[in-house]
């Protein structure tokens, strides 16, 4: 997608362009732009246009981006489609609707979604002097303040719970709490966590739902510890894994590796 143009852009529904005034807005802005730089910061995709513009896109609970050949069979749920100068196309297809794909310009990019996160945990992770200032008086379950993603962005309800696993963390811990080395502990398992998942190209569970762009299934579901594995024994000291629930998300732990809250 870097260095080429949007020759076309298509909005299928609109409830995916919902951070602008209107879906022909962002089809408007978009037509014509060529691609700069691509990036992302915490889960947020962010690809840099011409014109000043910036499209940023979030997969929300179910989306992802598939690049195709033109004219290939449309997947169902597809809501965005750019097709881009060398004759891909770029498609967004997302069942649940929680994501979304925006436009927008040099002004609006400062008081966006993008403004509110933290330091990437991948890109730019913050030390444990950092984020301990981050959470200090929080008296917030950690795992509320990983998916907030204001004290460190990009954590997701899986990798949250399989760093919070890793680090011998209780989910329900509140943030302010975990003193330093706790919280070095913490940011070590981050980085594992996510080198892990990069690696073996994401999580896809047996929905489906997450594919890599050219339509493969990621392979971290192997390498999970807690996530999904409730009722089954802890792979480390056969504790039976627990589900709790935080903030409406599904929060996985085992109570025999993981110290009381
Ligand atoms: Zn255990």
């Amino acid at each position: 997608m870097l260095g080429r143009r949007m020759v076309s852009v298509r909005v299928g529904r609109d409830r995916t362009a919902r951070h602008n005034a209107s879906p022909s807005e962002v089809v408007n802005r978009l037509s014509g732009r060529k691609v700069e730089k691509v990036g992302r910061h915490g889960k947020f995709l962010v690809f840099e246009l011409d014109e000043g513009y910036t499209m940023v896109a979030h997969l929300g609970m179910s989306g992802r981006f598939a690049i195709t050949a033109s004219g290939e069979e449309m997947s169902p749920h597809t809501h965005f489609v750019t097709t881009l100068d060398d004759g891909s196309e770029v498609r967004f297809i997302d069942p649940r609707t929680f994501g979304f794909v925006a436009a927008y310009d040099e002004d609006e990019i400062a008081s966006s979604g993008l403004s509110r996160l933290g330091p990437d945990a991948w890109d730019n992770p913050p030390g444990a002097t950092e984020l301990r200032t981050a959470l200090e008086k929080r008296t917030a379950p950690i795992k509320a303040l990983l998916l907030d993603q204001g004290p460190v962005a990009g954590l997701g309800n899986i990798y949250a719970d399989e760093a919070l696993f890793l680090a011998k963390i209780h989910p329900l811990a509140p943030g302010g709490s975990l003193d330093g080395s706790k919280l070095a502990d913490l940011l070590s398992a981050v980085r594992q966590v996510l080198a892990t998942a990069i690696e073996s190209g994401g999580t896809t569970l047996n929905d489906l739902a997450y594919l890599l762009p050219d339509g493969q299934a990621g392979d971290n579901l192997d390498s999970l510890h807690v996530y999904g594995r409730d009722g089954e024994p802890c792979r480390v000291c056969s504790t039976e894994v627990q589900r709790v629930v935080v903030r409406a998300r599904s929060t996985h732990f085992c109570p025999g590796c993981q110290a009381d809250a």
